[in-house]
């Protein structure tokens, strides 16, 4: 130990809140800590996606169905103060707050008395998230102007004071109840007891924040029917006050199109995609997951091509990864945009062409559907393609579409592959987990028929029972060809477009379902 408390090269535990579910509720802090530390150990209610592209060594402690064995405790203490003593660096990752109703202050105490450092990092507690998600505040002017949080579940071993549930009853706030479905009716019963109206509103919110979000609204005195009659089970946050009411006017998440679905999006680098964003927005759950990774050709191969640029009348680029390492490789040339003065440019859709546009070049000709076919369409409708010479710079592998398209137009083609993409690994684990956890309600986006494949690779037997959709259609081949059910396909081939059509599914579904 130094002077100021810390230890030389000594480990620390992070004690992370990772928030109620939604993986995009976690802080900052806590996510730049799961990237970095060298051990994650985390509990049930810590949701996966969380921790599934660390490299750390991962530990599950999960106390499902809520245990309260102090064993189990001690031996969790016992192993964050054996992990900081080996020098580790590393995240306690608790669902929710650590200090609420957590035992998160219990491991800080052990940690504490061992004179191990430590950190805290507070998270979004279900006791708010929960009801937010549900559309109700747990304070409202006028309304409540006090919130309690109350555990339902007592530790009988603490000998801890005991909840004062007529206190409770005529403070008149909100009151919030954590783990309370086993004594859900011995709790209404001493609430009203205590002269709470049987009419006060009050909620049930089930795996709150997440895709199979529950919600039930009923009064203090139908509570208890109407959740043994939903079978509902833990984890779920009660809500019992008058601010349930404002539900039917705030009510947001529930009203979205895509509320209630689980979509799985493959990536290749970009951390979060538009695609996932997209759909967050339209109310799914996004699990993201690396399916490929872009693997970079050695330029030298390209050296020559770029070199000669002088010699080609078009160049056509493909993808945005195309236009990345076209580039690297003219960097790695000497070479800058002016390298394309005198060529004339096409890219296969409007990402590629703004890629293009960031570096200076804007493009000569967009396809109506950005597909290689799209592409060949609108070169044939002009005069001055025949006979000029092509550089179609492409992925390793890339379908032959458009150079044999080109070929036949009477153009000559060479082909500048830059890039392969590989499956990624690290993803592997995440895409298993989906595809075993697949519902009615799950399905798997797909930008290119690489991501299709690295996923039906890593999903295994499973694979049959997800549900597909494809930007467009060579994706939609690959897919099938892989085993997968297409369900939906996107009118053209843009992100746009794909979330258009996975909402318009999703929500045809719904309604089915509705009728
Ligand atoms: N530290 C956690 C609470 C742990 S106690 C927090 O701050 O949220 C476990 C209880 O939390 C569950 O029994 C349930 O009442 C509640 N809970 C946790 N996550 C939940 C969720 N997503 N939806 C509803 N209740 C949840």
């Amino acid at each position: 130990m130094t002077a100021d408390g810390t230890a030389n090269d000594a480990g620390i535990v992070y004690l992370v809140g990772a928030g109620p579910g939604d993986p995009g509720l976690i802080t900052v802090r806590g996510r730049e800590l799961i990237a970095s530390c060298d051990a994650v150990v985390y509990d049930a209610l810590a949701n996966p996606a969380l921790y599934a592209d660390t490299r750390a060594t991962l530990h599950d402690v999960g106390k499902r169905g809520g245990s309260t064995d102090s064993t189990r405790q001690d031996e969790i203490n016992g192993l964050l103060v054996r992990l900081a003593r080996a020098g580790k660096r590393i995240v306690r990752l608790k669902g929710g707050d650590p200090f609420v109703f957590g035992r998160g202050s219990e491991e800080a105490q052990a940690l504490a008395a061992a004179g191990v450092p430590f950190e805290v990092v507070p998270g979004v507690t279900a006791g708010i998230a929960a009801p937010a998600y549900a559309g109700i505040p747990v304070t409202h002017r006028g309304v409540a102007t006090s919130v309690t949080f109350v555990t339902g579940h007592e530790d009988p071993a603490k000998g801890a004071p005991t909840v004062d549930w007529s206190a409770l009853a005529r403070a008149g706030g909100t009151l919030v109840l954590y783990m309370g479905v086993r004594s859900l009716g011995r709790i209404v019963a001493t609430l009203r007891g205590a002269g709470m109206p049987p009419d006060t509103p009050a909620a049930a919110v089930q795996w709150g924040t997440r895709a199979d979000q529950r919600t039930l609204v009923a009064t203090l005195s139908t509570l208890e029917d109407r959740v043994e009659k939903a079978g509902l089970e833990a984890p779920v946050i009660f809500v019992i006050g008058r601010v349930v009411a404002l539900r039917d006017e705030i009510l947001w998440l529930e009203r979205r199109p895509l509320f209630g679905w689980r979509v799985l999006v493959t990536r290749a680098q970009s951390p979060r995609s538009s695609l996932a964003q997209a759909l967050t927005e339209a109310g799914a759950e996004v699990v993201e997951a690396p399916a490929t990774r872009i693997e970079p050709l050695d330029p030298g191969c390209v050296r020559g091509t770029i070199a000669h640029l002088d010699a080609y009348d078009w160049i056509v680029f493909t993808s945005q990864n195309g236009v990345e390492l076209f580039w690297a490789a003219l960097r790695d040339g000497g070479l800058d945009a002016r390298a394309l003065a005198a060529l004339r440019v096409a890219a296969v859709g409007p990402a590629t062409a703004s890629s293009l546009l960031d570096r200076g070049i804007a493009v000569d000709v967009t396809p109506e559907r950005f597909v290689a076919e799209g592409v060949l369409e609108a070169l044939a409708e002009r005069d001055d393609v025949s006979g000029r010479r092509v550089l179609y710079v492409a992925a390793e592998g890339a379908r032959d579409v458009l150079p044999n398209g080109l070929t036949a137009m009477g153009a000559r083609v060479d082909v500048a592959p830059l890039y392969r993409s590989v499956p990624d690994e690290s993803g592997a684990e995440a895409i298993r987990a989906f595809a075993a956890g697949a519902t009615e309600r799950t399905l798997a986006a797909f930008t290119s028929a690489s991501a299709v494949r690295a996923f039906a690779g890593a999903a295994g037997e499973a694979k049959s029972r997800i549900a597909a959709a494809s930007i467009g259609p060579a994706t939609t081949a690959a897919a099938r060809e892989a085993g997968l059910t297409v369900r939906v396909e996107a009118a053209q081939s843009t992100i746009p477009s794909l979330v258009e059509a996975i909402v318009a599914y999703g929500m045809s579904r719904t309604n089915e379902h509705a009728r």
